[in-house]
């Protein structure tokens, strides 16, 4: 079985840190530049609960890293964290557009190989 992995910097997360009991969390956008250093856009979206939604959500940057490895053989990704995440983890993956094109590349990379000959 062939599993593609990527090494990839912990975007972050957007929380509401006005209140530190508040447990509502998202994942950030991916940050417009390419850049290793570029920060994702401010949060659009607001914790809903009374009291919470007045405030934008806050980026809360994270220099851990994660490997993500891409399963050729049953298309699955597993996010692996590696480092320390001062962060409440982020709600379970919703493979974004971007991430489906790397998977997609990911398996072409990997059908384009010569079948291993028993
Ligand atoms: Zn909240
Ligand atoms: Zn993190």
């Amino acid at each position: 079985m062939l599993k593609v992995v990527y090494y990839k910097v912990c975007l972050g997360i957007y929380l509401y840190d006005q209140d530190p009991l508040c447990e509502y969390t998202e994942r950030p956008m991916q940050p417009a530049l390419k850049r290793k250093d570029a920060f994702p856009p401010p949060a659009q979206s607001r914790c809903n609960k009374n009291g919470h939604r007045h405030h934008p959500l806050t980026y809360k940057n994270c220099d851990a890293t994660m490997a993500v490895h891409h399963t050729c053989h049953d298309t699955t990704i597993e996010i692996h964290h590696k480092g320390l995440h001062d962060h409440l983890k982020p709600p379970p993956v919703r493979v974004p557009p971007e991430a489906k094109r790397e998977l997609k590349n990911g398996f072409n990379s990997c059908r384009t190989r010569p079948p291993a000959r028993p």
